[in-house]
């Protein structure tokens, strides 16, 4: 589904990415692990369409996603894919089910029918009672939570989560994992996830190792998935 190439990318003087490589299926789980620094937020972000490489190629569902002009990128991200980022998520003047609803009023549903999908989420993820609450009213975990009902929602045919469970405790994050896994598989969406933690990781069909800027990635054993 997705398809990057031998990416390259600096920042300034900084070399970020130094020829990444790495493919995922839709309904496939993949985790990329790799030392703080190493260019795991970068490739999700190139991935995602967010930056531009340097040099390198992506591809997403046969269309070459890099040099697409960015308001027909931006549309694609839009429909297309969801997102939980490693930091600041929330939007602070929405309240929690404004949030979660936001990628469907993005894509022009009545806010009504928007508001009516996303409180489902909040059983789901153990929010009850947190609807209205605005996020400096959540605690971090919470905002984590509902920072990833927002990420599915809209049943994105691909979600990119960078350290989805950072802020969770174990019980938490493995729910959350269960959720992203059956997004996966019943809705086949590409799940992307970036993660330290190995437990994380082993929800996943396959990793990408990621150090020094490059990708190899491996798929784990049949006895190692958690699903
Ligand atoms: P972490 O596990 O700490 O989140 P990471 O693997 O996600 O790390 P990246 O954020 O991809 O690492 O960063 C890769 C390299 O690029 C690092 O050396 C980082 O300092 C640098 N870098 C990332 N973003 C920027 C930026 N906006 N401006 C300058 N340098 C950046
Ligand atoms: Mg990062």
């Amino acid at each position: 589904l997705i398809e990057a190439r031998d990416l390259t990318l600096s920042f300034g003087e900084t070399p970020a990415l130094r020829g990444a490589s790495l493919a995922v299926e839709a309904g496939e789980v993949l985790a990329i692990m790799g030392p703080s620094g190493s260019g795991k937020s970068t490739l999700l972000h190139c991935l995602a369409g967010i930056l531009t490489p340097d040099s390198g190629e992506v591809h997403f569902a046969g269309r070459r996603l890099d040099t697409m002009p960015e308001a027909q990128r931006s549309a694609l991200r839009r429909d297309t894919f969801g997102f939980v980022f490693q930091f600041g998520q929330l939007v602070p003047e929405l309240t929690a089910e404004e949030n979660v609803a936001l990628p469907l009023l993005l894509r022009g549903t009545k806010r009504a029918a928007a508001l009516a999908e996303a409180r489902p989420w909040f059983a789901r993820l153990g929010l009850d009672g947190m609807e209205r609450r605005r996020s400096g009213e959540l605690s971090g975990g919470q905002a984590q939570r509902v920072a990833l009902a927002r990420g599915l929602v809209a049943r994105p045919q691909v979600l990119f989560a960078d350290e989805p469970t950072g802020a969770l405790d174990s019980l938490t994050g493995e729910q959350v994992m269960e959720l992203m896994v059956g997004a996966a598989r019943e809705q086949g969406t590409a799940v992307v996830l970036v993660t330290h933690e190995p437990r994380v990781a082993a929800y996943a069909d396959r990793e990408a190792m990621v150090r020094d800027g490059r990708a190899r990635t491996t798929r784990l054993a049949p006895e190692q998935v958690a699903s």
